[in-house]
């Protein structure tokens, strides 16, 4: 019989690993292997999901509505990006003309990005970083730092 238990507990193990690699493909932003399509000087802003940062407020009913925009008093997920997915650290927001969804950054500082959402004063070479905390967002102000960037191919 204990052979047969350690073999329970490998198909265990494998499950496990093939979890955590499903996992990190959905949540973590996979650096791209080959040199940058472009660097280019950028400036910087940090964002986070509250209701100053995305422009949401509470209406008479307690539920959450866009404050200004296309979608200005229509219901808004709080912490939902423009791509529908949910914002998490490494989230960038950009200016759709110039960087495609999807199109990845690395940024000095706060490491891997994708661009993953837009705003209404996210224009031209400006990227908005998503942070948890809106403390974070504020601590990381305005800067401005060279770029890199890999276009979506895919
Ligand atoms: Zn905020």
């Amino acid at each position: 019989m204990k052979p047969r238990r350690k073999q329970w507990k490998l198909y265990l193990i494998g499950a496990g690993v093939l979890y955590l690699l499903v996992l990190a493909r959905c949540h973590l932003i996979v650096p791209p292997l080959r040199k940058p399509d472009a660097v280019i000087e950028m400036k910087l802003t940090g964002y986070c999901a509250c209701a100053k940062c995305c422009s949401w407020k509470f209406n008479w009913l307690g539920m959450p509505v866009s404050a200004s925009g296309p979608r200005k008093g229509k219901f808004k997920i709080i912490g939902q990006t423009a791509s529908s997915r949910m914002a998490r650290p490494g989230t960038v927001a950009v200016d759709p003309k110039l960087f495609p969804m999807g199109t990845k950054f690395y940024i000095p500082g706060y490491g891997f990005g994708i661009a993953r959402d837009t705003g209404g004063d996210i224009k031209g070479r400006h990227l908005d970083l998503f942070f948890w905390q809106h403390r974070s967002g504020e601590n990381w102000g305005v800067q401005h730092r060279e770029v890199k960037v890999w276009y979506s191919r895919d």
